[in-house]
């Protein structure tokens, strides 16, 4: 067992992780804040460092490791894939891709896929379909304060918020900002250059926030109303991880695109966009493309991810597995006044704080669980969706520990 470090709280790296970390700071350009933990190996909800030390991970990949840490079926699916044929461009047909996008679109509105590598990117198609729909003429995007839709210029232009904006102006154009929930705003923004509509149902970076009561519905009906195209970016709250199949499904409302990434293959770099058939016929060739899109090692692991999922009735475990982190973080709210609110949509849960959660973070990390905070004050866990029981028990045990020892301190 790794000791602690006075000053972090977080657990001293020990020879092999100082080694690693060396490595970085002579050869990574340092834009991450990283802990200083180097992991090497992980299964399920549990993942190891350097030094042997286990960790209850209720944050696996950012997200991105759906099924938990190296899923059997996803591992062995991608080792045949890899063994068979690793990548071809798209300028052939492979079976897995359209395996793939069938799965995807019998899953949601029966639309059509195009495949990228990251959630940036699926943005970026939704962006230039919206565009490409009136040739240009009508090129406009209201999105929404609090929400986050990546790191290229596109999508960070979509991204309200000035501090992804920093140093890196001028933003493209036309993109203008509403207040989440706010629809006289949205009423009030749409001209007559407006094309679409960008809204995350369940903020993710914004503080896990699903949208308020009747607030995607009106944006269904502002969009229906001026010929706009409503776009769902689920790119964190996709893929099953809110016990249905897509965040929009528990909403009633059905959007025109959505955008997915981080978990659609289970910790494979993957994306995708889906749109209703009759749009993608605007996505012509030579318009767009990603060289390693639906990459046939991609599409394995994708696919694979979906029939484990059904296999193993993955989408009622999460709902009842919510209901266990529900029961213990609200018995935690009622106990612990540091503890503001609770919000659980399936494996997508945030716990906010009156004070600080950086500092629950690393008392976390202390007890070695794996937790993010955002928003300053909101513990975020995206649980795997095949999390047990006795590890939602063990995590919240250890998570409560750590903000009334953190409120203590306050
Ligand atoms: C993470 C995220 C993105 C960006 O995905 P990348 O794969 O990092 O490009 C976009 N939208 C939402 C809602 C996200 O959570």
């Amino acid at each position: 067992m790794a000791t602690i470090d006075a000053t972090t709280h977080a657990p001293a790296a020990g020879t092999l992780t100082r080694a690693v970390i060396d490595t970085f700071d002579r050869y990574v350009v340092p834009n991450y804040r990283r802990f200083p933990v180097c992991l090497v190996r992980g299964t399920g909800s549990r993942v190891w460092d350097a030094e042997g030390t286990e960790y209850l991970d209720l944050f696996p990949g950012w997200g991105c490791n759906l099924l938990g840490h190296c899923p059997e079926p996803v591992v062995r699916a991608v080792q045949e894939q890899v063994a068979r044929l690793i990548h071809v461009p798209n300028t052939w047909y492979t079976e897995p891709q359209g395996e793939w996008a069938r799965l995807l679109s019998e899953r949601s509105f029966g639309g059509k896929a195009f495949f990228c590598n990251s959630g940036t990117e699926a943005n970026e198609a939704a962006i230039k379909l919206v565009r490409l729909r009136t040739d240009g003429r009508r090129h406009k995007l209201i999105t929404f304060r609090g929400g986050f839709h990546g790191r290229t210029m596109g999508s960070v232009s979509a991204t309200a918020q000035p501090k992804y904006h920093e140093g890196l102006g001028p933003m493209l154009a036309g993109f203008s900002f509403a207040p989440h929930g706010d629809l006289d705003a949205v009423e009030k923004l749409v001209d007559d250059q407006t094309g679409g509509i960008l809204v995350e149902p369940i903020l993710g970076e914004g503080g896990v926030v699903p949208a308020p009561e009747g607030f995607l519905q009106g944006l269904r009906r502002i969009a229906d109303e001026h010929d706009l195209l409503l776009v769902f970016d689920e790119v964190q709250c996709g893929c099953g991880r809110t016990g249905t199949w897509f965040g929009y499904q528990h909403f009633g409302v059905t959007p025109d695109i959505i955008t997915l990434a981080k978990s659609l293959c289970a910790g494979i770099s993957g994306g995708a966009m889906l749109t209703r058939a009759d749009l993608a016929v605007h996505l012509r060739p030579g318009m767009h493309a990603a060289t390693f899109g639906g990459n046939p090692v991609a599409a394995a692991a994708g696919i694979a991810a979906i029939r484990m999922i059904e296999e193993e009735g993955l989408l009622d475990h999460v709902t009842a597995a919510a209901e266990i982190f529900r029961a213990r973080l609200e018995e935690l709210r009622h106990h612990c006044p540091a503890v503001v609110a609770v919000r659980v949509i399936g494996m997508m849960i945030g716990v906010e704080l009156a004070i600080d959660g950086a500092a629950v973070v690393e008392g976390c990390l202390e007890k070695r669980l794996l937790v993010n905070c955002t928003q300053g004050r909101v513990i975020r866990l995206l649980p795997a969706m095949t999390i047990t029981p006795a590890e939602i028990h063990d995590g919240c045990d250890r998570l409560g520990e750590a903000i009334v020892e953190a409120a203590a301190r306050t």
